[in-house]
């Protein structure tokens, strides 16, 4: 097609036929059966669309990309610091090469994130952080000479990732666990932790919390969850009671703890990382997603002193994982300066701004037939309806009121950038309100 290599723009019919018949979207089948938003720019916290969408042509981006994009889009420091190291080089390999963007990040993110952990693993995306993080449990107890400890535990309701072993710890009800019955290897699951960020801790609970680390503390190499925030696995808040928890179970029973931070980190629930909010330090920490500002793609995974060196002096001493595009100088050049923003201004003042203007905005929702809860954390909002949402119809009756939303399952809920104002705030909250009512 002549339009192809011309590198004229391509008519938005032509695009979505093109998208329709080769490009595969998350979760969607192929051909695609919805019609994706094409998308012509972003600036701030608004979606420039091709054509309009429910007589809208700009929407405000309520999902910050996927909790990414928390300074919004094309934010000029952003921009500069990837134009500026795009003049030195966009990309070495890192076997045998080492360079400033790679080097300042990690140990910037050594310095703010909690004291124990000293080692950092710079990974290409979320799903990948975590695998390094299960490899690096499992080889440290290989390692040190317990083998049998290569199990995982973790509660249900988690989101951990796409690729294989990640899946293994996502929440099993979904239908990844069904399909790939024979093929994920086999982990432990507590309950759901039970909900509220306030809720006092429940006896019960951490007694089978208690009771199952300690019965496999044998075959345990780490105890893996999301921090305060269960994202795409329900979007659930819990108390940070149960990480001070799962911190002293695995002390007492020689388990490590991961943390994976990939959606909190960053301030999104109202602490710098959810682990925060409990005063609690993993042995492992998985960030990603607003890492690079959601510029480009980068996770990292850090870990103790005592993990690197148990793995170090094993029978086989190293990581054995590196990326192609491991430690990439453009993402780790944004990334560095995505968080010397945040780190910069009163990002908490921001988050709770947020909140507050989330909790007044979606108050009325609560008394919508159909809405089963209304929750609010940090930057966060979710309104949970007690069906399964109409995702066509929740999505356009949040375009229509000039809104970004991707409901999923029964929720429908908004991570927005922080730079959101208090007006895009209030239309967020009428289109998360609007979208309940139609989905
Ligand atoms: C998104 C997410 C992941 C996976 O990250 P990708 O970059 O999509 O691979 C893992 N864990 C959590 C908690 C996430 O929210």
């Amino acid at each position: 097609m002549a339009q192809l290599s011309s590198g004229s723009p391509l008519p938005p019919e032509t695009l979505l036929a093109l998208d329709r018949a080769h490009v595969w979207h998350p979760y969607a089948p192929m051909p695609g059966t919805a019609t994706p938003y094409v998308v012509e720019s972003a600036s701030g916290v608004r979606l420039r669309l091709a054509e309009p969408v429910a007589g809208q042509r700009e929407l405000i981006d309520g999902m910050s990309s996927w909790w990414a994009a928390i300074h919004g889009y094309g934010h000029p420091e952003l921009d500069e610091a990837v134009r500026e190291q795009l003049g030195r080089m966009s990309h070495v390999m890192f076997g045998g090469l080492t360079h400033e963007p790679a080097v300042r990040l990690a140990a910037r993110l050594v310095e703010i994130t909690p004291e124990p952990l000293q080692h950092v693993f710079l990974a290409d995306s979320g799903s990948v952080s975590v695998e390094v993080a299960m490899k690096m449990c499992l080889q440290y107890w290989q390692s040190i000479g317990r083998p049998g400890k290569r199990r995982l535990l973790t509660w249900r309701g988690g989101y951990h990732g796409d690729t294989f072993h990640p899946m293994s710890v996502c929440d099993p009800e979904g239908g990844m666990h069904r399909l790939w019955g024979g093929v994920l290897p086999h982990q432990l699951f507590a309950s759901e932790p039970p909900a509220g960020f306030d809720t006092p801790l429940d006896p019960a609970y951490a007694e089978e919390l208690a009771t199952l680390i300690e019965r496999h503390a044998d075959e345990l190499a780490a105890v893996i969850v999301e921090p305060v925030v269960q994202g795409a696995g329900g979007m659930r808040f819990h108390s940070p009671e149960y990480l001070r928890l799962l911190r002293e179970l695995c002390d007492r029973h020689g388990v490590l703890l991961v943390f994976d931070e990939i959606a909190t980190g960053f301030g999104r629930s109202g602490a710098l990382f959810a682990a925060d909010h409990a005063g609690v330090s993993p042995d492992v920490m998985c960030l990603g997603k607003a890492l690079t500002g959601g510029y480009l793609t980068m996770a990292a995974t850090l870990c103790t002193g005592e993990i690197a060196d148990g793995i170090s002096r094993g029978e086989m001493p190293v990581l054995a994982h590196g990326p192609t595009f491991m430690g990439n100088p453009l993402a780790a050049a944004v990334a560095g300066a995505s968080i010397d923003l945040l780190l910069r201004q009163d990002w908490q003042v921001e988050v709770e701004r947020i909140e507050t203007g989330l909790r007044a905005s979606l108050a009325g929702a609560v008394y919508a037939p159909g809405v089963r809860d209304v929750r609010v954390l940090g930057a966060i909002g979710v309104v949970q309806l007690d069906h399964p949402v109409d995702m066509r119809a929740a999505t356009e009756a949040a375009a229509r009121e000039g809104v970004w939303l991707r409901p999923f399952r029964d929720l429908i809920y908004t991570m927005p950038p922080y730079i959101t104002g208090d007006e895009d705030l209030a239309r967020i909250g009428t289109a998360v309100t609007a979208a309940a009512a139609a989905g």
